[in-house]
């Protein structure tokens, strides 16, 4: 084969996951000139992006309307002025006050029965609301003697029968560590399942491979993929493939949404994102209140405007594509469901 033929044939090679992260929109600007957004809305994006970076990658771009600013996809990775200003009354930098139940360095140990792993803290996609978006991850990055620091404080506890592989996202781990990590859990006789939250399969849905989806497969563990999706528009047919592979694999898959201003604040667009992930293989779990993070106040929705989206969505959908309505309380023992205060529960 010639040169230019080698080079040709390299070029149209498709981007391996790891390269399309690597190559993730990183820059307000950069952001506006692909979709064709006026830039009136720069300066907006500059000021956000400095309280809380912009990451965006093209396979989640390729899903959004080109010069629309109020497209939902958008909507939830662009930075805007608004998160610069003063944040109302309960708005705070550590919401779910986790820093509390960082037990160990990249363990947060809330629940009963279970255990969070911070496995990194890189995201493939910066949310604007998530209430992690001040976490202190430098201080939850883990040397080789603290992962076995927090492994034995799982080992040692044999209450623990579930570990949640969270982040950051997990799936940015490249596969000898995840591979590593899964293993040394395996060998941890008390556990017997392994949840991965994570938003990667929907933003690069190459990031499920053939070889993640064997070894997740083979393993001894019961094992749960729990994704995060807030608008049908997000599950386009490369995610579907995607977690389709997953599926058959016998994984199970849940959703959880946040349910946001201006993105999926109408019954409508809650039923067709349930319709979508059931077509996509995947349950609703939880719709979760926005957690009242600095930055992040102009997605809230109240609670009476929450419960009665739900109570529409009862009578249009079957129970199991009704997700759970529940907010995040520190110090609670559990997620706490939201209920209409003449419910008997
Ligand atoms: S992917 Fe999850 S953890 Fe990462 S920024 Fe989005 S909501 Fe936060």
């Amino acid at each position: 084969m010639s040169k230019i033929s080698i080079i040709a044939t390299e070029l149209s090679q498709p981007l391996s996951w790891q390269q399309q992260l690597s190559q993730a929109i990183t820059s307000p600007e950069e952001l506006l000139k692909v979709l064709n957004i006026p830039p009136n809305y720069l300066n907006g994006a500059q000021s956000g992006a400095k309280e809380f970076a912009i990451r965006v990658p093209m396979a989640f771009i390729n899903r959004m309307e080109k010069g629309n600013i109020n497209d939902p996809l958008l909507r939830q990775v662009l930075p805007l002025a608004e998160e610069t200003q003063l944040p109302p009354d309960g708005f705070v930098l550590d919401p779910l006050e986790e820093n509390i139940s960082n037990a160990t360095p990249g363990i947060i140990h809330k629940y009963k029965g279970r255990v969070l792993l911070i496995t990194n803290g890189t995201c493939a996609v910066n949310c604007r609301y998530c209430f992690r978006r001040h976490f202190p991850y430098e201080d939850n990055r883990l040397n080789t003697d603290e992962w076995t620091q927090a492994l034995d404080y799982i080992r040692v506890r044999p209450d623990i029968n579930e570990v949640i592989l969270s982040g950051g996202d997990p799936l940015t781990n490249n596969d000898q560590r995840l591979f590593s990590l899964i293993s040394a859990i395996e060998n941890i006789p008390h556990i017997t399942r392994l949840r991965i939250h994570t938003r990667l399969p929907i933003v690069i849905p190459d990031r499920i491979t053939h070889a993640l989806v064997k070894r997740l497969s083979g393993s001894s563990l019961a094992i749960v993929m729990v994704v995060h999706v807030n608008h049908a528009n997000e599950l386009g047919e490369d995610v579907a493939d995607a977690l389709g592979l997953v599926h058959k694999a016998g994984i199970h898959l849940l959703n959880q949404s946040v349910l946001l201003k201006d993105v999926n604040d109408s019954a409508d667009e809650l039923i067709s994102l349930s319709e979508r992930l059931f077509t996509c293989h995947i349950l609703p779990y939880y719709l979760h209140l926005l957690d009242p993070v600095i930055g992040a106040h102009h997605f809230d929705i109240n609670k009476e405007k929450a419960l009665s989206l739900v109570a529409d969505i009862l009578t249009q959908l079957p129970g199991f594509l009704v997700p759970k309505l529940v907010q995040e309380i520190a110090g609670e023992a559990s997620k706490t469901p939201v209920l209409h205060p003449n419910s008997p529960y």
